[in-house]
């Protein structure tokens, strides 16, 4: 499906049925696939044939949306994962382990940032973080001969960063390591992290992927164009022997192309097992086929939303990046020309008092822990993900007291506009 455009292939890419096939792609609900001899299985085992043998480590659903994935995304192979917190695990592990070091954005999603400041410390990897808007001199600065690695999210949750992918992309190959980027905020719809030099892609499915707040999952994307073999001083899990894996050199036998996912489903999944579900994939893989059509209504909504709240007396801050007074708007025009996201953060005057009462009064959007689906919803992290924080430790963690997160779902953009002007006035 490559000579198709992106929305081309949010339909049709991946499941190609044969004549006389289903359809639809079909749900390959079973743990185990049978054999007639155990030769024809031992090949599967050494993975010296490719085919199926337990569901744990590999089923013909996720395959499915698994390379509709890997298309969208521009790369040459990708899996699925039980959820985007078990994708950047894996897609970090798969090449920092004990005595690694990994430099990472510091604006990421607060599940991200506790993985690999708690974690994965306590792993014995070492992390360095840098603002997104470092320079490339601070970036630079931030690697050891330790480093294996560079991560960051393209829009970052829930602060709404962008960030310079080519930047960070050229510091990472100066430095001889890949460059991983969430991409979930914008999905391959608005950006597509590879073109501009990542080299590893990571999704919560959860979010707009999926975007009916129906499935958790993840995803990892591989370009194919890290040269493993290039650092194999630096990557010894790929390019030398594995002998839990009968002795496979995964970068010699699968290449740039293969060896990143190959390795992350034989010895990660293998040992985790943080697969998905099929029925979860089938779901997921719904969802995928309008992505293109949702993505653009989530991006008018939360740009009319934005264009709003920017006017409105009580609020006295926005946050989104497809403002023209927003920091982010020039790199945003250029990463992100079609749009970034739904998701607009705005501060209002009165503070958390104000806040709460405001979100009391909001008939369409609900309180929520979430973001990305169909639905309007919002949250004041002050008073709920935050709360034990004071109004002076929020302040200088960049969340004031005010703040409130909102994700534009698919409604009609006048009736949001309607639904907060109330909710504003009883505040
Ligand atoms: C939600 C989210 C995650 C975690 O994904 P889960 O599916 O909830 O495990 C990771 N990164 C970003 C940017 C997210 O928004």
């Amino acid at each position: 499906m490559s000579d198709f455009k992106i929305n081309t292939k949010c339909v049709q890419a991946g499941y190609r049925p044969g004549n006389g096939e289903p359809r639809q792609i079909p749900i390959i609900q079973s743990t185990t696939f049978k054999y007639d001899t155990s030769e024809d299985m031992g090949k599967l085992f050494d993975l010296e044939a490719s085919g199926y043998f337990y569901t744990r480590l590999q089923n013909p659903t996720n395959d499915y949306v698994a390379a509709k994935l890997a298309e969208l995304e521009g790369g040459t192979a990708a899996m699925l994962t039980s959820s985007g917190q078990a994708a950047n695990f894996f897609a970090m592990f798969n090449i920092c382990e004990n005595g690694g070091h990994i430099v990472a954005s510091s604006s990421i999603y607060g599940g991200t940032f506790n993985l690999i400041d708690v974690t994965m410390r306590k792993m014995g990897i070492d992390v360095t973080f840098v603002s997104p808007d470092a320079t490339e001199d601070e970036l630079n600065a931030a690697f050891k001969d330790n480093t294996k690695l560079v991560f960051g999210e393209t829009i970052a949750n829930p602060a709404l960063t962008v960030l310079d992918i080519e930047k960070f992309a050229k510091a990472a190959h100066a430095h001889g390591v890949p460059l991983i980027i969430d991409n979930t905020f914008p999905t391959p719809i608005n950006c597509r992290p590879i073109e501009w030099g990542a080299d590893i892609v990571t999704h919560s499915t959860t979010k707009y992927l999926d975007g009916h707040g129906a499935t958790v999952g993840g995803a990892i994307i591989d370009s194919g164009k890290f040269d493993w073999m290039a650092h194999a001083d630096k990557f010894p899990g790929l390019t030398t022997p594995d002998e839990s894996y009968h002795g496979i050199t995964y970068a010699e036998k699968f290449g740039k192309e293969g060896a990143f996912i190959t390795k992350a489903t034989a010895q990660l999944m293998r040992d985790f097992g943080c697969i998905q579900s099929p029925q979860h994939a089938f779901i997921l893989n719904l969802g995928i086929e309008s992505l293109h059509v949702r993505m653009a209504r989530h991006v008018e909504n939360g740009q009319a939303v934005a264009e709003f709240l920017e006017k409105h007396p009580k609020i006295t801050k926005v946050n989104y990046s497809g403002l023209k007074s927003d920091k982010y708007y020039e790199i945003a025009q250029k990463y992100l020309p079609n749009g970034g996201c739904g998701v607009v953060s705005f501060e209002i005057e009165g503070g958390r008092a104000a806040a709460e009462k405001f979100m009391k009064a909001l008939k369409i959007a609900a309180i929520e822990t979430h973001v990305a689906d169909a639905r309007t919803c919002c949250l004041n992290p002050a008073t709920s993900t935050h709360r034990q924080m004071t109004d002076e430790q929020l302040e200088a963690a960049g969340i004031p007291a005010g703040l409130v997160r909102m994700s534009c779902g698919l409604e009609d953009k006048e009736d949001l506009i309607a639904d907060l002007e109330q909710a504003l006035a009883t505040v």
